[in-house]
C-alpha cells in the first residue's frame, strides 16, 4: 500500500460540549456516569461523555414535549423557522474547519473530505429544508356529498431519531432538518462512537435562536438510551439510520409500546454492474470509489463489483493497480484518501470478513491486513472469483474490501444483483442507452446511479420514489 502523504494538517480541534442537551441547556447525565469517546487514529480517549439512559431520555421526552405543547416552535411564523435555520446554516460555515477537525478526530476520516464534503453538504441540507417550512402545503379533496374536505400537514409531535457513526454531521442533517423543519420537537440520540461534532453543532442552533426544549440530545449506548426512546410511551416517532438487525430491534420496540410510526434507513450490499461496453478507466475508478469511500462504511457501498466476462481480467489488474495507490494514514495528512476504521469492534468484524472470503475460496488481489500496529487502519483489499453464496458476497463488511464477481449475461446480473435481501442502491456502468435503461428498471433498488455514485445532491426530496441518476457525458453542452 502507498505510503501516507507527509504534510500534516493541523486545524485548531475543540472537544467541544460532552455533556447531554436537555431543554437547551447541558447536563450530566442522571446517573452521573460517562463513557469514552476514542480517536480511531491510536485508540486513546478524546473526551469522555455523559451516558445518558432510560431516565434521561425520560427527562427529554418530557422537555420536547412542553416545547411542542406550549412552547413556541410549532407556533411561530413558518418564515421565522426558515430565520433559525438559515442564520445554523451560516454559523456552520463560519466554523466549518472547527467542525470538520473535531469529526475527523472521533471519527477517523480525512481532514480534507469532513471539511470539503461533509461539513459544506450539512450547510446546504440546513438551507434546503430552511427553504420548505413555508412551502409546506395541504389539499383540498372534491367531497361526494355537501362536504369541504383538506388535507393539512401537521408536525407530529415529538419525534425520536437515531443515527450511526459513519456520517454523524450528514445524519444528524437528514434527520434533524426535516422535522425543525416542519415544526417538530426532537430527542436526538446520536451513535456512542461519535457523540461530539452533533453536541458542538446543536449548541450553534441554539445561538441560532433554536427555542429551548426543542432538540435534545442524549448520548448514549443503542440497548439502554437508544431502546428507552424507541419504547417510549410519549414519543410520537422514530426515525432510525443503522444497521438492519437493530432496525428490527426497533420495530418491535415500537410495536410493544405506543405503535408510533418508524422510518428506517438499513443496510445495504448494493451491486455496482461494469457493462463490457463501458470506459474500463473510468469504470474501475468509479467501482473504486464506491467501494472504498468513507473507509467503505457506506450504507449504499457499491459491495458488489459484476464484470463482464470480457473485460473482467483486465478490470482486475486495473483495480488493483488503482487500490495499491490508494494514500492510507493519518486523516490529518494531505492527500490521505483512507484513515482509520471506526472503532476495534469494527476493526476486528472486517478482518474476520477478510478471514472468511480466504477460507470460502475467494482469491485475494491485494490487502487482506491491517496496516501498521497502531490505531484501527486496513489495507484496501480486493477479492475477484467470488461467488454468490459466500459469506462477504451476502453480508454487508462497511470496510475497505472489494468483491468482484464475474457474469456474461444481462439476464443473469439483473437476477445475481436483486438476489439480495438488500435492495438500497445499485450503480450501472455502461454506454449503452437501452442497457443503462433495462437495468434502472430492472434493478430492485431505491437509488440507480448510470455512470456515476454516490450523487446525493438532487435526491434530498425524493427519498420514498425510486431515484435515477445519470451522468451527462457532455455537461460543457448545458
Ligand atoms: P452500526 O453497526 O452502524 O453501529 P447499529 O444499528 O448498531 O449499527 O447502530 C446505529 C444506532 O442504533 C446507534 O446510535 C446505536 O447506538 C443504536 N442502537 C443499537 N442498538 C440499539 C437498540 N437495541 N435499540 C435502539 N437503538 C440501538
Amino acid at each position: 500500500t502507498a505510503a501516507a502523504a507527509e504534510e500534516p494538517i493541523s486545524p485548531s480541534v475543540q472537544v467541544g460540549e460532552t455533556q447531554l442537551l436537555i431543554n437547551g441547556k447541558f447536563v450530566d447525565a442522571a446517573s452521573g456516569k460517562t463513557f469514552p469517546t476514542v480517536d480511531p487514529r491510536t485508540g486513546e480517549v478524546i473526551a469522555r461523555v455523559a451516558e445518558g439512559d432510560a431516565e434521561d431520555v425520560d427527562r427529554a421526552v418530557v422537555a420536547a414535549r412542553k416545547a411542542f405543547d406550549e412552547g413556541p416552535w410549532p407556533r411561530m411564523t413558518a418564515y421565522e423557522r426558515s430565520r433559525i435555520l438559515l442564520r445554523f446554516a451560516d454559523l456552520i460555515e463560519k466554523h466549518n474547519d472547527d467542525i470538520a477537525a473535531l469529526e475527523t478526530w472521533d471519527n477517523g476520516k480525512p481532514y480534507e473530505q469532513a471539511a470539503h464534503i461533509e461539513v459544506p453538504m450539512l450547510v446546504r441540507l440546513m438551507r434546503y429544508y430552511a427553504g420548505w417550512t413555508d412551502k409546506i402545503h395541504g389539499l383540498i379533496v372534491p367531497a361526494d356529498g355537501p362536504h369541504h374536505v383538506q388535507v393539512l400537514h401537521e408536525p407530529i409531535g415529538v419525534v425520536g431519531q437515531i443515527i450511526p457513526w459513519n456520517f454523524p454531521l450528514l445524519m444528524y442533517g437528514w434527520k434533524v432538518g426535516p422535522a425543525l423543519a416542519c415544526g417538530n420537537t426532537i430527542v436526538l440520540k446520536t451513535a456512542e462512537q461519535t457523540p461530539l461534532s452533533a453536541l458542538y453543532v446543536s449548541k450553534l442552533l441554539h445561538e441560532a435562536g433554536l427555542p429551548e426544549g426543542v432538540l435534545n440530545i442524549v448520548s448514549g449506548f443503542g440497548p439502554t438510551a437508544g431502546a428507552a426512546l424507541a419504547s417510549h410511551m410519549d414519543v410520537d416517532k422514530i426515525a432510525f439510520t443503522g444497521s438492519t438487525d437493530t432496525g428490527k430491534v426497533i420495530l418491535e420496540l415500537s410495536a410493544r409500546s405506543n405503535l408510533k410510526p418508524v422510518t428506517l434507513e438499513l443496510g445495504g450490499k448494493s451491486p455496482f454492474i461494469v457493462m463490457d461496453d463501458a470506459d474500463i478507466d473510468q469504470a474501475v475508478e468509479l467501482a473504486h470509489f464506491a467501494l472504498f469511500f468513507n473507509q467503505g462504511q457506506c450504507c449504499c457501498a457499491g459491495s458488489r463489483t459484476f464484470v463482464h466476462e470480457r473485460v473482467y481480467d483486465e478490470f482486475v489488474e486495473k483495480s488493483k493497480a488503482r487500490a495499491l495507490k490508494r494514500v492510507v494514514g493519518d486523516p490529518f495528512r494531505k492527500g490521505v484518501e483512507q484513515g482509520p476504521q471506526i472503532d476495534d469492534e469494527q476493526f476486528k468484524k472486517i478482518l474476520r470478513y477478510i478471514k472468511s472470503g480466504v477460507d470460502s475460496g475467494a482469491t485475494l488481489v491485494t490487502g487482506g491486513d491491517k496496516l501498521g500496529d497502531k490505531g484501527y487502519y486496513i489495507q484496501p483489499t480486493i477479492f475477484s472469483d467470488v461467488q454468490d453464496g459466500m459469506k462477504i458476497a451476502q453480508e454487508e463488511i462497511f470496510g475497505p474490501v472489494q468483491s468482484i464477481f464475474k457474469f456474461n449475461d444481462l439476464n443473469e446480473v439483473i437476477k445475481r444483483a436483486n438476489a439480495s435481501q438488500y435492495g438500497l442502491a445499485a450503480g450501472v456502468f455502461t454506454n449503452n442507452l437501452d442497457t443503462a435503461n433495462t437495468l434502472t428498471r430492472a434493478l430492485r433498488a431505491g437509488t440507480v446511479w448510470v455512470n456515476c455514485f454516490d450523487i446525493f445532491d438532487s435526491l434530498k426530496n425524493y427519498l420514498q420514489v425510486k431515484a435515477v441518476v445519470t451522468a451527462l457525458k457532455n455537461p460543457a453542452w448545458l
